[in-house]
């Protein structure tokens, strides 16, 4: 190159031309640096030139581009800042023979720069007039080129995000989000190496994704720290020749994860990169908030159902067995538990409890009941439900993941549900949330069912109609089975009762069974032992213990005709009696069998008719 002698100009020119030349092809500034550095070291006619950036974040000059001529200067890769700067700064030992010269430059847009150059002795002295010039040319090239190439970042940043952004809110899968956030790590930074680090699980296939591993060797680490205080973090790895990156999935509710990207130490990431990495990960990380929530609305809205359909169910008066089953097998189609029980405090010791039938095996063995014991000690001195997904204990249970949820009534806690796998970490806080509102929804119908279950086997009266329950009644054959010899079952059943509701509602419809009730009353005798009960619904029962077939006929009939002339509105009844006899091997059962296929036949034969068996 012709040596200009007017330096001032030189440089002018040089620059000029530089700008001309990659104004249109640069994309970021190291590109503008590299370019620079080699065209530079050609017009200072160097035998050597480098750059260092300075790394804000690790406060170090590294090491960005150097050329050399014969290959014998090694320089190293970080210098510190100072206010003089030597040749073995640089070097480590200055080559002899060679003038160094370092040349920081003032910081342009927040980028600090240093060059060094190396100058044989053949070529002429590098003066401080030239050097000053130089600086001159320099920063001013550089206070135009540098804002203009960060705003065409920025822009360019700005819309890559925003096609992203409407890529990924087009998604309703997580695997096509992370397949979208891969793709894009991909297009903007195709010569490094990423890594996702979720804190959920995820279907990710074949993706560059891990579950973040809380092990003691990495609490300390950039990525844990970037993952618990949702900061990027930059390491450096001297020793691998690598710089991660470390940026925290932050979503409005929670971090998701980390997203590290790997890079040659080199790299230069500038503030505006660096924000632009933060602001990717963001957006990763409300894109993962929005599909996970999305998810777990998905989920809460089955569970939903699942409670709505459970209470109309239960309207129906199910037995408690089949409620727990109902929601054993929701808890385990939601959350894949090995083991699933319902346990229930004894009212009266503290210390007992009952397993609901339904409770899988496990809570029925040995091991299982002294698991559940101590679950219920730890609940009742930590006085908080239990979630973890490494519970570790003496009894050396099989079961790492835990959850263990009470099961309220009003303020007092009846029990406990227990859900249990033998994975580690198996539950997610997602699937505790779900759970913890499953049970609340259902811990009203279970301890409902298993209280009225209680209470109707201790319950003798019928609280609508007054007489007796058919528990009671059930008892008082048992004992006439045992004691008398003889005796006479009546059942009774309102003929088209359903019409009666239809026409003037349930209320008149309870008022016509209290009628029918009231009658019944009238020609029964307690003092000898009748037992008038109440079957169930519109049914009505009169055991008459050591009585004959004719008696029990008689009993009925008055009250059939009785009932024609007094219910109102008017209804009849139809009826079916059965007796049995000691020394027929008869049961109870077959007794209660027979009377109702009495029933049948009077309704079949046109109601409002006794008939026997
Ligand atoms: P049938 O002559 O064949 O007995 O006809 P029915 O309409 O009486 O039919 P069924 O015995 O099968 O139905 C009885 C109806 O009584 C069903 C139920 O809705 C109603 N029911 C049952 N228990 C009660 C109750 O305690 N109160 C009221 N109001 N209705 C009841
Ligand atoms: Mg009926
Ligand atoms: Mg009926």
């Amino acid at each position: 190159m012709k040596i200009i002698e007017n330096n001032s100009l030189k440089y002018q020119q040089f620059y000029f031309d530089l700008l001309a030349d990659i104004v249109n092809s640069a994309t970021d500034v190291e590109h503008i640096f590299q370019s620079s550095i080699e065209q530079l070291k050609q017009l200072i006619d160097a035998s050597y030139g480098a750059i260092y950036v300075y790394h804000q974040r690790v406060q170090q000059f590294r090491l960005m581009h150097y050329q050399t001529d014969n290959g014998l200067f090694l320089p190293l890769e970080i210098v510190k800042r100072t206010n003089h700067y030597d040749g073995d700064m640089v070097f480590q030992h200055a080559p002899s023979g060679h003038e160094v010269k370092i040349i920081p430059l003032k910081s342009i847009d927040e980028v600090e720069i240093l060059f060094v150059f190396s100058v044989g002795q053949d070529r002429k002295p590098f003066t401080d007039k030239e050097k000053g010039l130089f600086i001159k040319e320099t920063e001013k090239f550089l206070s135009i080129i540098i804002p203009l190439i960060n705003n065409k970042e920025n822009k360019h940043n700005y819309e890559f995000l925003y096609e992203l952004s409407l890529r990924l809110f087009a998604k309703n899968a997580q695997a096509e989000i992370l397949n979208e956030i891969v793709d894009a790590l991909k297009i903007r930074y195709p010569s490094y190496t990423y890594y996702l680090f979720l804190s959920q699980d995820s279907d990710a296939g074949c993706l560059p994704i891990k579950m973040i591993q809380y092990t003691d060797e990495q609490t300390e680490s950039k990525s844990t720290l970037a993952f618990l205080t949702g900061e990027l973090q930059i390491e450096i790895q001297v020793e691998k020749n690598v710089a991660n990156i470390y940026a925290p999935l932050v979503g409005d509710q929670a971090i998701y994860g980390v997203l590290q990207i790997i890079t040659p130490i080199s790299t230069y990431f500038s503030r505006k990169s660096l924000e632009f990495i933060t602001q990717f990960a963001n957006l990763a990380g409300i894109a993962i908030e929005r599909i996970t929530l999305y998810q777990n609305s998905k989920e809460q809205v089955s569970s939903l159902s699942f409670v709505n359909e459970f209470s109309r169910r239960l309207n129906s008066n199910l037995e408690i067995d089949e409620i727990t089953k109902l929601v054993k097998n929701e808890i385990i189609n939601l959350c894949h538990a090995s083991e699933v029980g319902f346990i229930f405090y004894d009212q009266e010791n503290e210390a007992e409890y009952i397993v609901l039938a339904e409770s899988t095996a496990y809570f029925s063995s040995e091991r299982g009941k002294e698991f559940t014991r101590l679950l219920m000690e730890k609940i009742r001195s930590d006085r908080e439900m239990i979630f973890s997904g490494n519970f570790t204990n003496h009894i050396a249970s099989p079961y790492h993941s835990v959850m263990a949820i009470p099961i309220n009534h009003a303020d007092d806690t009846n029990g406990l549900a227990v859900i249990l796998h033998e994975d580690k970490y198996h539950f997610t806080f997602e699937i505790f949330k779900l759970m913890q509102a499953l049970i609340q929804h259902t811990s009203l119908a279970i301890t409902n069912t298993l209280l009225r279950e209680r209470l109707e086997r201790t319950i003798i009266t019928d609280y609508l109609t007054g007489l007796y329950s058919r528990n009671y009644l059930e008892q008082s054959i048992e004992e006439s089975f045992d004691t008398d010899d003889r005796g006479v079952l009546i059942l009774f059943d309102i003929d088209d009762f359903k019409q009666v509701n239809d026409s003037y509602g349930h209320h008149t419809g309870d008022e016509v069974i209290i009628q029918v009730a009231d009658t019944i009353r009238q020609y029964v005798d307690i003092d000898v032992g009748h037992v008038p009960a109440r079957w169930g619904g519109e049914e009505l029962s009169i055991y008459l213990p050591n009585a004959k077939l004719e008696k029990g006929i008689e009993i009925a009939t008055r009250i059939r005709e009785r009932v024609m002339v007094t219910s109102k509105p008017a209804v009849t009844v139809s009826c079916g009696i059965s007796t049995w006899r000691r020394g027929e091997q008869d049961t109870t059962i077959n007794l209660f069998l027979r009377t109702d296929k009495a029933l049948y036949q009077a309704k079949r034969l046109g109601k409002n008719r006794i008939e026997k068996n």
